[in-house]
Parts: structure tokens; C-alpha cells; sequence
């Protein structure tokens, strides 16, 4: 049997108004896996990220998830649908608490009582986060904020998760505590990730 393509795009080319970011852009990713884009600073790779979330509208080509065509769709439809991103620079809301950041993940979901076990997963997780819950996330440090992240768009109950350079001045042993995090939740729950680096070997070890 092979596997569901739960990621295909086909052809993609983006701009910035006169300047193409990227162009014939085509890629699959099949469901449970971690898959990655590598490329230096400037070769498109947040383009791509933010044309499958719908930030970007793509000039040329198809973004397809679970088989349906969301080229250009609204980016909250396209999270009630199961697709979240984690921004590159993790853009967390720097006056809401670490509690409230977790909830606006979930703000689309109306099962209250999944989303109130999603959030003692993600404090199983990353036991850090609980302990600062009540605390600004503007407070915490660079790698709690990648943990919050991560964790806020955990609380969409995604299917496919778009990760923009989670190491991102990160020291090597965060970066690696982070890698593992991101590899044990897809094991655990099945969540495909679609990761995008610069730091090659730790991409490659864990896709
Ligand atoms: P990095 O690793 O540095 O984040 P990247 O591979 O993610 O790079 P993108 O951010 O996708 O690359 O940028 C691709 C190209 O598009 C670059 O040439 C960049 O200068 C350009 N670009 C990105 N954002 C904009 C923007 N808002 N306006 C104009 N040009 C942009």
C-alpha cells in the first residue's frame, strides 16, 4: 500500500511584487513524515513555507492538502483544516501569558475538553512552559519562546506542521532538545512536519 500524499505542490512560483522568490517549486509530503526543505540564507524557503499557509498567494501552481486545492486560500481556513505554522523568529505574543498563548492556538476549536487535554500535553511536553504559565512570554528566553511556539501550534491538533527554522539562534544543546521534542511528537501523535533549516545535519538526522 503506499502512502497518502498529504502535501503536493506543484509548480509554485511566488513574489514580492517585481521579485520572484521562488519558482517552479514542486514537492510531496507523505502523512507521518518529517520531511525537509534545505537552502541558504535567501534561497526561498519561508516563501514556500508561508505560500502552503496561505500567507502568500502564489503566482503559478497548486497547493493541495489532503487532496483538497488550497491555493490561495484564507490562512485560518486553512489551520481549521489541520495545517499550522510555526513562524520563523516564533512570534509568540510577548504581552499574553504563556497560558493565554497556548489557548489562542485553539482558538478555533470548539471541543473544550480536547483542548484542555492538549494543554497537559503540551506541559508534559515542555514542563518549562507550565512552570512560567501566569508569566508574559515576552519574558522568556529564546528557546522557551521556540517551545511555546511549537506548543501554541500544537494546540491546533494538527495534521501537518510547518516548522521555519525552529534552531534559529538557538545554542547547539537546545537546538538538539528541540529537534527531539519535534520527533517524539511525531511519533506519538502522527504529526507530519515539514521542517525548514539551515542547520543541515540536525534536519537531516531527524527527517
Ligand atoms: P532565510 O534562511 O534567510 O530566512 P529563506 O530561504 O527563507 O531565507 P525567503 O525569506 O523566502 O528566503 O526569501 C526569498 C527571497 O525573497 C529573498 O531574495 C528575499 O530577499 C526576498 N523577500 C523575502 N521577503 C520579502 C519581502 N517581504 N519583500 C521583498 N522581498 C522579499
Amino acid at each position: 500500500m503506499t502512502a497518502e500524499v498529504i502535501l503536493k505542490l506543484s509548480n509554485v512560483e511566488s513574489a514580492y511584487g517585481p521579485i520572484k522568490a521562488i519558482r517552479g517549486v514542486s514537492l510531496r509530503v507523505e502523512r507521518g513524515q518529517i520531511a525537509t526543505v534545505l537552502g541558504s540564507n535567501g534561497a526561498g524557503k519561508t516563501t514556500i513555507l508561508k505560500t502552503i499557509s496561505g500567507i502568500i498567494d502564489p503566482r503559478k501552481g497548486t497547493v493541495e492538502f489532503k487532496g483538497m486545492n488550497i491555493t490561495a486560500q484564507d490562512p485560518a481556513y486553512i489551520v481549521q483544516r489541520g495545517l499550522v505554522h510555526v513562524p520563523e523568529g516564533r512570534e509568540v505574543f510577548p504581552l499574553l501569558s504563556v497560558h493565554d498563548n497556548l489557548l489562542m492556538g485553539a482558538y478555533t476549536r470548539r471541543d473544550r475538553d480536547a483542548v484542555l487535554r492538549d494543554l497537559e500535553t503540551v506541559y508534559h511536553y515542555f514542563p518549562i512552559l507550565k512552570e512560567r504559565e501566569r508569566q508574559e512570554a515576552g519574558l522568556l528566553s529564546g528557546g522557551q519562546q521556540q517551545m511555546l511556539a511549537i506548543s501554541r501550534a500544537l494546540m491546533a491538533a494538527p495534521e501537518l506542521m510547518l516548522l521555519d527554522e525552529p534552531s534559529l539562534g538557538l545554542s547547539p544543546k537546545l537546538t538538539k532538545e528541540i529537534f527531539e521534542i519535534v520527533v517524539r511528537i511525531n511519533r506519538e501523535r502522527g504529526t507530519t512536519m515539514l521542517l525548514v533549516e539551515q542547520n543541515a545535519n540536525m534536519a537531516l538526522n531527524a527527517a
